[in-house]
C-alpha cells in the first residue's frame, strides 16, 4: 500500500482509510489505471497495470513514466500526459491512431503482441497548485480483432457478390463493370480491346440426356478449360448466362482474339465430353463470336458485346462448332 511520502495534503494521504479503499477498488478493475504527477513520477500503477507491463511500481519508487518507457518519448501519450500537467487538457489516444503506445501484454512470457488500446488522459487538480494526470487504459484488443474480422468478411462477401457460384468464374455483374472500365481505358489509350461470346452447342440436350448435375459440372469444365487458354493477367472470363461465356481481352487486336477463341474451341474438343444427343458431334462442342474495337467513335462497350453476340448468332447459323469474327456489313 502507498502513502505519499511528498505531499500529505494530496490524494495519497496514509491518514485517510478512503485512498486505501480506492487503491483496492482500482486493483479490481479490469482497466489500466496510473496517476502521473507534475515532476512525471508514477504515484499510482494499479495491479493491472502492473500484471501487463511487469512494471512493479509504487509511489516511494518515484519511477518517472519516460524513464520507465523511454519509448513514449516524443509520442502521442507524452504530448497527452504534458496537455493535462502543464495546461490542465484532457486527450482521447484512440485505437485507430495510436498503435498500443504502451509496452502492455496479456502474457508477459510472450511479448509478439502488445494488448490494443484505447487511452484517456485526464488532468486532475486536488487543490490549486498540485496537478496530476490520470491516465486510464482500455483493453480494446477483441474490439479491433473484431473489426478486423468484420472487415475481412466484407472484403469476401464483396468478392462472392462479383464471382459465379458454379463456376467460380466472374459473373455478369464483374464483367459488366470490367467491360466498362477496359472500354474507356482502351478509348483512351487508343488500344485495342476484343470481346468473345461462347455458347455450349445443343447443350439444353446434354442435360435431357445426362441430366442436370452432369450439365453443371460439363459447364465447370468448360469455365476451367477456358481460363487454362488465358495467358494475361488482364484477361477475364465471365459466366454471361447459363451456358454463355464472355472474355474480355483488353489490349488484344482482332487477330490475337480469333486465334485465342479458336484455341479455346479445340481445347474443349478436345476434353472429348461425351454429347450423344449432339447433331453436331459425339462429344460437347462450342460456338465463338469474336468483336474488336480499334477505334472509338460511334461505338459503345454495349456495341462491343452485341457485336460478339452477332457473330457468335452467325456461328449457330453457320453450322455450330466454329469461330466467327463480327464484320460490319458495308
Ligand atoms: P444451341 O446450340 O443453339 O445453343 O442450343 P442449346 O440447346 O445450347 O440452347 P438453348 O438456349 O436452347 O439451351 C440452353 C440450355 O442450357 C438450357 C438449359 O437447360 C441449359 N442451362 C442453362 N443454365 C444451366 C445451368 O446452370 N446448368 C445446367 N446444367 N444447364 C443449364
Ligand atoms: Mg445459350
Ligand atoms: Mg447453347
Amino acid at each position: 500500500m502507498m502513502s505519499h511520502s511528498k505531499n500529505c495534503n494530496g490524494p495519497f494521504c496514509p491518514d485517510s482509510q478512503q485512498p486505501r479503499v480506492c487503491t483496492a477498488a482500482t486493483d479490481q478493475l479490469n482497466l489500466g489505471v496510473a496517476i502521473i504527477d507534475q515532476d512525471g513520477c508514477i504515484v499510482f500503477w494499479n495491479q493491472w497495470l502492473q500484471r501487463k507491463s511487469g512494471l512493479q511500481c509504487t509511489e516511494e519508487s518515484n519511477t518517472k513514466l519516460l524513464e520507465a518507457f523511454p519509448e513514449l518519448r516524443g509520442g502521442r501519450l507524452e504530448q497527452a500526459v504534458n496537455d493535462a500537467l502543464k495546461h490542465g487538457l484532457p486527450s482521447l489516444l484512440s485505437q485507430s491512431l495510436n498503435k498500443a503506445p504502451l509496452p502492455l501484454y496479456d502474457d508477459l512470457a510472450d511479448r509478439s503482441q502488445r494488448i490494443q488500446q484505447a487511452i484517456h488522459v485526464t488532468p486532475l487538480e486536488f487543490q490549486p497548485g498540485a496537478r496530476f494526470c490520470l491516465i486510464q487504459v482500455n483493453d480494446v484488443s477483441i474490439a479491433v480483432k473484431k473489426e478486423r474480422l468484420l472487415r475481412e468478411q466484407a472484403e469476401i462477401l464483396r468478392g462472392l457478390a462479383f464471382i459465379d457460384s458454379l463456376t467460380g468464374v466472374a459473373n455478369r455483374r464483374r464483367m459488366d463493370e470490367y467491360l466498362s472500365d477496359e472500354f474507356r481505358r482502351a478509348a483512351r489509350n487508343n488500344s485495342p480491346l476484343s470481346v468473345i461470346m461462347l455458347d455450349v452447342d445443343f447443350f439444353k440436350q446434354f442435360n435431357d440426356t445426362y441430366g442436370h448435375q452432369d450439365g453443371d459440372f460439363c459447364l465447370k469444365r468448360i469455365a476451367n478449360a477456358i481460363k487454362a487458354c488465358l495467358n494475361r493477367p488482364a484477361d477475364l472470363v465471365a459466366r454471361y448466362g447459363g451456358e454463355e461465356f464472355a472474355i474480355i481481352l483488353p489490349d488484344t487486336a482482332f487477330g490475337g482474339a480469333m486465334k485465342l477463341a479458336e484455341e479455346i474451341r479445340k481445347h474443349v474438343e478436345n476434353l472429348a465430353i461425351p454429347h450423344s444427343a449432339s447433331p453436331q458431334a459425339p462429344h460437347v462442342t462450342l460456338s465463338l463470336g469474336v468483336s474488336n474495337a480499334q477505334a472509338y467513335t460511334g461505338i459503345s462497350d454495349r456495341t462491343l458485346l452485341a457485336q460478339a453476340d452477332e457473330a457468335l448468332y452467325q456461328a449457330k447459323q453457320q453450322g455450330r462448332n466454329r469461330v466467327v469474327l463480327f464484320e460490319q456489313k458495308a
